[in-house]
């Protein structure tokens, strides 16, 4: 067939030839002399028949071609293995100036000797059971379930929507013949850095630690400074905070190695939209440890238990590459000259000189904050979230989220994900923890701070999440005397109240839920995760009248959506304060530096530049990239 006769297909007219398909709008222009697709989408790659993953439809009727590789349309078993293997000779002539369709066709028998692919919902149950999870892809792709060699599943969610909880699995399956390798994710080829250019990297939280990872990666060297203890050292602190209520200033569950995301859930989704920033920090943590499950599934988490050995397999990279990174080094000053940073000075008076400094010390490093606001450094005041943490028994949230009565052995503990507006502002739910516990966040004597944590298996008997209430800067105006500190010393005056009125030790404010909304004091607190314990107030103390408000309405809200949700076995503990940086650091948008000092990197979650601890880390490595950049 002459291909001349075809018309050249374009997004708009898509019709190859009558007595062929229609082709999927998407594709790309075919060549005229050759029907070779544009090489930019490469969906038929001649030399070997890869598909384009984004393009998978030929057309409606006949077989989809799934991402990556081959699969029919199990709908339409015109063309089976057998049949195709049968029929290669006769089926494909070698395309000389063949069309897409001969080459289609040309190409079919290696896309079937490929593995298949599967998209389907399946039970809990067997989702978890490999014989089960075997016989639904063999159904599905229309094999046997004996020719299968390995099921792997690539992407794993749960759909809770309907009455019947459904698991949604993708993944491919590998028939027996076939070459199937358990690829195993590695590290990056870290280089030895100890003669390299020094760059210096304040805070060892996510942003710094994985700004350091990626300088060494450019041949650099990182000399990372964290004023709080290496990982292990920091349980002695936290049972500190916890048992006695004592709070160091230094090492507490945001201060400290692996930073304020070391002690925590290990919740590793973002709202960030760059599935390849976000699939390489998950290979990184994969690469240090973490279970590879991560990358699998649509929630991914790590648990308190895990993160401390990542954290200290990342530390012990970092410095058998030849950087460093020292502990109990609080950074307290800036050696500047000219608007150029040239070090910093730390707590015992040491001057550390650099020419870059990466600063990634988190959102509640407010003697920072104070720091750039006293040396006429620009920051600015950031409006951030701001409520409750509340928790409820899991088994109730199971039963609300599952329609169960118990959600039996083969579902994880639900989670729960809400937004309302009132008044128009958002109330939303933020950091939930499925089978977690509420921890005491304080970071300065005088003050509480709630923020939650689980273990891997988020097998407690709680689920806690805060409740927050969007605030504006606008809010902060009865501080306006501390000019960009303004939303940070709003921030302090909640947590310092909350610490009075629950009796000046780390005990929390606390309050039954529906006793909140109806504005009466509880009689009595059941006990709760949180170790250091409550004392029970009357929350509309604690806040100002706005904000209680917001939330009693709030949570009459959450009950619509989630009925059995508002209810007095549910406790409330305050305040929920640490959601984001109350303050920015302002950055070039292209350099990411410093706006007014150069060599200065804001980085992280205290600059205002991620929300969560996957953010942090892409920001930390985009602050790495931009420092190499700076110094070719
Ligand atoms: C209990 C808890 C649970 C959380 N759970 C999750 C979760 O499940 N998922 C998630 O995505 N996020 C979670 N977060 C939030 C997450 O931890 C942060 O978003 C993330 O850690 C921010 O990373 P960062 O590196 O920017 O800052 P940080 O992690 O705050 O790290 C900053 C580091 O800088 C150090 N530092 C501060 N000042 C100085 C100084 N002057 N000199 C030297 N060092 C200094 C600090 O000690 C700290 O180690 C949780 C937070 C808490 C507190």
């Amino acid at each position: 067939m002459q291909n001349y006769e075809l018309p050249v297909l374009n997004r708009k007219f898509p019709v190859l030839n009558r007595k062929f398909p229609v082709l999927n709008p998407e594709l790309p222009v075919l060549n005229h002399k050759f029907p070779v697709l544009n090489p930019e989408l490469p969906v038929l790659n001649r030399k070997f028949p890869v598909l384009n993953p984004e393009l998978p439809v030929l057309n409606r009727k006949l077989p989809v071609l799934n991402r990556k590789y081959s699969v029919l349309n199990p709908e339409i078993p015109v063309f089976s293995d057998e049949f195709l293997l049968k029929n290669r000779e006769n089926l494909s002539p070698e395309p000389k100036n063949g069309t897409i369709f001969t080459e289609f066709f040309y190409y079919f028998p290696y896309f079937c000797a490929m593995p298949k692919e599967f998209q389907f919902q399946v039970s809990p149950e067997a989702a978890a059971n490999e014989d089960l999870l075997v016989k639904k892809v063999a159904q599905f792709c229309k094999i046997g379930a004996s020719d299968i060699q390995k099921v792997v599943v690539l992407k794993r969610s749960i759909d809770a929507r309907q009455k019947s909880i459904k698991i949604n699995l993708k993944g491919k399956a590998f028939l027996v013949g076939e070459e199937y390798t358990d690829s195993k994710i590695e590290l990056p080829d870290y280089p030895n850095v100890e003669n390299k250019q020094e760059v210096i990297v304040v805070g060892a939280g996510p942003a710094g630690l994985f700004a350091a990872l990626q300088l060494i990666e450019l041949g650099l060297k990182p000399i990372v400074l964290e004023r709080g203890k290496e990982v292990r050292g920091r349980r002695r602190d936290l049972k500190a905070i916890n048992v006695d209520g004592i709070v160091n200033e230094d090492s507490n569950y945001c201060f400290g190695e692996g930073g304020a995301g070391t002690y925590s859930d290990g919740k590793l989704y973002t709202r960030s939209k760059k599935r390849g920033d976000i699939d390489r920090i998950l290979e990184l943590f994969v690469g240090f440890g973490a279970t590879p499950d991560i990358m699998v599934e649509a929630h991914p988490h790590i648990g308190t238990n895990k993160l401390p050995q990542i954290i200290q397999d990342i530390r012990e990279k970092i410095i058998a590459c030849g950087g460093i990174v020292l502990f109990g080094t609080r950074v307290t000053d800036f050696v500047l000259k000219n608007n150029q940073i040239e070090g910093v000075v730390l707590q015992n008076g040491t001057i550390i000189t650099a020419q870059k400094v990466i600063l990634a010390t988190g959102h509640s490093a407010r003697d920072i904050f104070e720091l750039l606001y006293k040396k006429n450094i620009l920051i600015e005041a950031k409006p951030f979230a701001l409520g409750v943490r509340a928790e409820h028994p899991q088994s109730l949230i199971d039963k609300i989220q599952y329609s169960c009565d118990y959600r039996g052995e083969f579902l994880p503990p639900a989670p729960y994900s809400m937004v309302k507006q009132v008044n128009g502002r958002g109330i939303y739910s933020f950091c939930m923890c499925p089978g977690g516990v509420i921890a005491p966040c304080a970071t300065s004597p005088g003050e509480v701070v709630t923020n939650g944590w689980s273990p891997s298996k988020r097998d407690q008997a709680t689920a806690n999440s805060g409740i927050v209430v969007e605030l504006k800067l606008e809010d902060f105006k009865p501080y306006q005397q501390y000019g960009p500190l303004a939303g940070m010393e709003f921030q302090k005056a909640i947590e310092q109240k909350a610490w009075q009125l629950a009796g000046e030790t780390q005990k929390v404010p606390a309050q039954r839920m529906v006793d909140f909304t109806q504005n009466k004091i509880s009689t009595n607190i059941p006990k709760t995760s949180y170790v250091p314990g409550t004392t029970s107030i009357e929350m509309g103390q604690v806040f100002p009248g706005f904000l209680t408000q917001i939330m009693r309405e709030g949570f009459l809200q959450f009950e619509k959506s989630m009925k059995g949700y508002l209810t007095n076995d549910a406790i409330l503990h305050a305040p929920e304060s640490r959601t984001s940086s109350p303050v920015r650091i302002p950055r070039d948008d292209f350099s990411l530096e410093h706006l007014q000092i150069k060599g200065l990197y804001p980085c992280g979650e205290g600059a205002g530049y991620a929300g969560g601890i996957i953010s942090a880390a892409i920001d930390g490595e985009k602050c790495a990239l931009k420092v190499a950049e700076s110094l070719k």
